[in-house]
This record gives C-alpha cells, structure tokens and sequence, in this order.
C-alpha cells in the first residue's frame, strides 16, 4: 500500500518526493489507528471536519441506506435526501436564509458565494481578510489571506485585502479588545471609501478564523461589519467551513453574536466528510435575483443524495445526542480553563483563545516579546521547535492539529470529558518539549 501510494497517489500541498502519510487501518469515535495497532486521540478532527466523530453508526447506515435506494441522481432532478437536507439546513439557518446551493465542498461554496454576490450587486471586487483560508480552487485561494496563495498568484482579479482583527497581535495597536475591534473596523471602512464602496460586491470573513489562528471576533466586530456592508450596499459572505454545525457550540458561529449574514458557506461538519459536501445557504433577497433569471453555475453532483442523506442523519444525531450543548460545556468548563492552566506551568504558551471545540495554543519563545516559537511561515529548521512538539504529541497517542507556530484543540465534538482530559495531559507533556526552546 505505501509503495502504491508513493509511486501514483499526487498528494495536496507536498513536495512529492518527500511525503510518507501515515496507513490508517480504522477509526471510531474520537479515536484513530494503523494497521500495527498503534491509537492516536483525535485532536485534529482530522482536518476540522469529523465533528461527529469517526465512523458514527448512524451515520454509516444512513448512507449504505441511501446507496441501496438512490446512489446518484442528476441534480437536475428532486430528490428527497437533498430537499429534507437544504429544509433542515434553513430551518436552523438565521434570518431569511433559506435556499440552500449545495457544492462538493468548502472552496466551491465559496466561489459560488462570491458569484451569487457579484451577479446580484453588479459589482466585482471582494474584500478578503489577511490571515484567512477560503479554499484551493482558483477564486477561493484568491480571497485567501495566507501564504498557501502565493503559489497560484497572480490569481483570480477583484479581491482587495484587508486586516482583521487579532487582538494578540494587533495590526492596530490596541491596546483592549474594544479597541482592536474599533479600529479593525475604522480600518474596513477607509479601505471600502477608497476602493469605491460601488465596487465593492462583498465582503468575506471567516465567522471565527480557523486554520490561521482561532481568532474569535472581539466584541462588536461582527456586528459592525454588518453595519458597515449595510451602509454601503455590499454583501456579507460569511464563511463557516470550520466554525459551523457545532464546532463552536451552536448551528452557525454568527448566532453567537446575533449577526445574519447574506451568504454563509458551510461544508465539513454538516456531515463530518464521509462523503464530500458542501453549499452556500442564500438570503431571499440574493435569491429573488435568479427567480427570473438562470444562475450561471451549476455542478454535476449538487445535492448528491449520499452527501444529503448523511447530512440529514448527522443534523438528527446533533439534536438527538444534545451535541451543541456538549460542546459548549466542554468548551466552557473544560477546555478553556484546562488549557489556561496549561499556559500557567508552559513558559511557551502565550496565548490561549477560543470556543466550544475550537481552541488554539499560540507557542512563543519568549512571553514579553511574544516572538512565536518559530518564525512565520517556518520551514525546514527554522520550524523545528515545532516539530519536535508535534513528534512528542505523536509519540505519546495524542494528533495534534498543528500550524506554525500555533497548536489547535480541535477534537471531535463529540468527544467524551474524560477523553478530552486525557488528551490535553498528553498536550501538557509534550509542552515540555516546547519550554525547552523558550
Ligand atoms: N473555508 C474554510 C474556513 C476552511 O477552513 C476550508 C478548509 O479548510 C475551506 C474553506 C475549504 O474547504 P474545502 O477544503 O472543502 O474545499
């Protein structure tokens, strides 16, 4: 199996002569294993995306179901998996969003936000934030803010980039998370005035910043981004490929702040990925725009009915099993205050922040000056304080979910109390390893 996948398996984001994945044999839970009987918790999720843990049988079942009635079917036609999805989809979804584009994953939905958004306002530019990852497909790296972009620019034209905010690391000078919040805003506006605001389609965010740091919206950024696109007519495209169906403890990251976006993109834990999905969950008004009109995009699977119906079981086990309120005591109760803990004792944690099953260790060499354990797009043996950490989380039977110089607690959501504490004294353990380079 190695062999073959050394020799004719082209791997994403690798240098092809280096790359030796690890042979997984099986999974349940928030557990995974290889064919020598070695066991790793999941802390990754895998990427971000099992948020109901690996092999559910419900949801195994729901699509074996599905494939003995009605394997594939022509979006063209209804089908039922796909209409019961997109209604619970709306149901949940706030506001009047309640149309659902389903796509076959994230970076898709995204370019199809960014359409919907452009056709319906006329306008053709995107505001995308530094620091952010939208997806790889040709427009959705363009709106990415990170350095996986610079290998496919020039890109896509139209997207104009602006700084969030990032409270441990202000771009702004703040001094408190109010002030961070005002100023990334004062700094959004100027860029919309000067861009021409009646140029501007919309504006795309990760509700909570996922891969590139964890960063939660200080108190009324969301809120006033929504003010702000309001005031100039521009679209609000909320991405929550990561922070939604559960990960942070409700359906959409935006309820936590009462925000309704125009477009929200979702895909991973609608279904937790055992079978790729994804979609765009549309306003009325965005979608009144093609009630007359065709809308120029279309994909041969939408609304694939394996896809659909394991969204459709996994939405039901979420509300049977109370999974929300899970992660939010999880996140509330044990989580945050063990990982706070954990940057009591480590000298290299600097930071600590999140929500529900979304949590990140920001790693430093030196608490004061806040200099990240290893520099910023590290690589080779500038990143090696890094990998030493993540071999020691490895070795112990802890997968750890680890970008430059941050370490992410992304377990399942379903993960178990007692499972998260065993898993976070492994993190505390191979934080050793990273002290050592303070
Ligand atoms: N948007 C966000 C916030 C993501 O985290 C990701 C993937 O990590 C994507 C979009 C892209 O999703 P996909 O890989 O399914 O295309």
């Amino acid at each position: 199996m190695r062999a073959a996948d050394r020799a004719h398996v082209f791997h994403s984001w690798s240098a092809q002569g280096h790359i030796d994945p690890l042979p997984i044999a099986g999974a349940a839970g928030s557990w995974f294993w290889d064919h020598a009987g070695n066991r790793w918790l999941d802390f990754s999720s895998q990427l971000v995306n099992v948020n109901i843990g690996h092999q559910h049988p419900k949801l195994v079942a729901g699509i074996a179901e599905q494939a003995a009635r009605l394997a594939t079917v022509s979006p063209a036609f209804a089908n039922d998996a796909r209409a019961e999805a997109a209604r619970l989809i709306a149901e949940v979804a706030p506001g009047d969003l309640n149309r659902v584009f389903f796509t076959n994953g994230g970076a898709e939905a995204n370019e199809h936000a960014v359409r919907m958004a452009r056709v319906h306002t006329g306008r053709h530019k995107v505001l995308a934030a530094y620091r952010s990852y939208h997806g790889a497909t040709a427009g959705a790296i363009a709106l990415t803010g990170e350095p996986r972009r610079w290998g496919s620019e020039p890109g896509t034209p139209g997207v104009v980039r602006y700084w969030g905010p990032y409270p441990y690391r202000s771009a702004f000078h703040a001094g408190s998370e109010e002030e961070e919040s005002a100023r990334a805003l004062e700094h959004l506006r100027q860029t919309m005035v000067m861009e021409g605001p009646h140029t501007i389609a919309a504006v795309v965010l990760e509700t909570v910043v996922g891969t590139n740091g964890i960063l939660v919206p200080p108190p009324g950024y969301l809120e006033g981004v929504r003010a702000l696109c309001d005031e100039f007519g521009v679209l609000l495209i909320a991405d929550e490929v990561m922070a939604g169906f559960g990960r942070c403890g409700e359906w959409f990251a935006v309820d936590h702040w009462g925000v309704v976006p125009d477009l929200i993109t979702f895909a991973k834990g609608i279904n937790s990925g055992y079978v790729p999905l994804g979609g765009v969950v549309i306003s009325d008004a965005v979608a009144d725009t093609f009630r007359d009109r065709p809308y120029p995009g279309g994909l041969t699977y939408s609304g694939h009915p394996l896809a659909c119906a394991s969204a459709v079981v996994s939405m039901g086990v979420f509300r049977e099993e109370n999974i929300l309120e899970h992660v939010r005591t999880l996140g509330e109760k044990v989580i945050g205050p063990e990982l706070r803990a954990l940057a009591e004792r480590h000298p290299s944690v600097g930071d600590v922040r999140g929500l529900g099953v979304f949590w990140a260790l920001e790693l430093v060499r030196d608490r004061e000056t806040r200099e990240p354990l290893v520099p910023f797009n590290a690589s080779g043996t500038d990143a090696a304080p890094m990998a030493e950490f993540t071999a020691a989380c490895k070795a112990s039977g802890l997968w750890p979910f680890v970008h430059f110089n941050r370490t992410h607690v992304v377990p399942p959501c379903t993960i178990t109390e007692e499972e998260v504490r065993y898993g976070i004294a492994l993190l505390d353990r191979a934080l050793d390893v990273a002290d050592r380079h303070t």
